[in-house]
């Protein structure tokens, strides 16, 4: 597993928050494994509403967040109202959440968070609205709210972990899944 970017595919790219969609969705595509069975992972095209990347062997849905520098407390989200549809709904994705250092362009964090670890308790309203949309209230995703058995780590502060444990801590939080509770 490599914990740098491929800078050459941006060299065309003017805008920053384009340049780092492609570099970290390119990242994840290329050395991320599906939690749940290992297989690769593979990119939605076109904006899929229900992720971004999916296993096309055990049909799991990811989302991929991101973020500079470091993890923080809370990850900024889209419409609070949209999510919390999305919470009740079967389609519902599971979080990647990769946490970059933009000097270097290198991998500081990379973690799935399985979904059934969202409830409605994290996922908090912001105050504003946006410029324009006063009603549109946006949200974010409260991390301090998940238990630690719920933010399983590919690469925790630089520091690869090896597939096996990533697969089996992903394997003991299914009985949550299951038993539809979390
Ligand atoms: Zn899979």
């Amino acid at each position: 597993m490599h914990l740098t970017f491929d800078t050459n595919l941006v060299i065309k790219y003017k805008s920053q928050p384009q340049k780092i969609r492609v570099l970290t969705e390119n990242w994840v595509r290329n050395e991320i494994f599906c939690p749940n069975c290992g297989n690769v992972v593979s990119e939605y095209k076109n904006n899929k509403p229900v992720g971004d990347f999916y296993c096309s062997n055990c049909f799991e849905d990811y989302e991929l967040k991101s973020k500079k520098d470091s993890i923080g407390r809370k990850i900024v989200d889209g419409s609070y109202k949209t999510m919390l549809e999305r919470l009740q709904s079967e389609t519902n994705p599971n979080f990647f959440f990769l946490n970059y250092d933009l000097k270097n362009y290198e991998v500081i964090n990379f973690l799935v968070i399985p979904k059934h670890f969202f409830t409605s308790e994290i996922i908090i309203p912001r105050k504003k609205g946006i410029p324009n949309r006063p009603h549109y209230i946006m949200c974010s995703i409260d991390l301090i709210g998940i238990p630690e058995s719920g933010k399983i780590f590919y690469i925790k502060n630089r520091q690869k972990r090896r597939k096996k444990e990533i697969l089996n801590d992903w394997q003991k939080t299914l009985f949550l899944r299951e038993s539809g509770k979390t």
